[in-house]
């Protein structure tokens, strides 16, 4: 039995927050916990492969991931400037050196973390609502199969 949180659950509760951005962070389906984010590398998979929810919504769905990806790179960067500035002796130009490189590596990196943030926010503000794609209608969830 997988943590499947279903439509019309209580889908903004306070729990729920912290289980669904856990989920997000451990690149896990925001719905059941279980099936993976990640096909492979970078890659997503186009639905849970537990609970048969569609990760890629519709055309350009992630170009929200995008805005949380800069949005915690910016985060990032000006704690880094505080950090830096005020935690260490390094000269001006090493400091702006290391933020440069952070604010060019850590994009890159987190860039699947921001996706799967972007869908558990998505599916916590909205998720209630979502209709079920066709994939999900064709497959019942594995935990209902028997
Ligand atoms: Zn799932």
């Amino acid at each position: 039995m997988c943590g499947h949180v279903r439509r019309g659950d209580d889908m903004q509760s306070p729990g729920l927050v912290t289980t669904v951005l856990g989920r997000s962070l451990r690149l896990r389906c925001p719905r059941c916990g279980e099936g993976k984010f990640l096909e492979h590398g970078f890659t997503n998979r186009r639905d849970c492969r537990i609970c048969r929810l569609r990760f890629e919504r519709e055309e350009g769905y992630w170009t929200g991931a995008i805005y949380v990806n800069l949005i915690t790179t910016q985060f990032l960067i000006i704690g880094g400037v505080f950090m830096l500035m005020f935690g260490t002796d390094l000269g001006l130009w090493t400091q702006i050196s290391l933020l440069a490189a952070v604010g060019v590596i850590f994009p890159v990196c987190f860039y699947p973390f921001s996706k799967s943030i972007w869908l558990g926010m998505d599916y916590f503000f909205t998720g209630a609502t979502w209709a079920q794609s066709p994939s999900e209608k064709d497959s019942p969830p594995l935990d209902s199969r028997s």
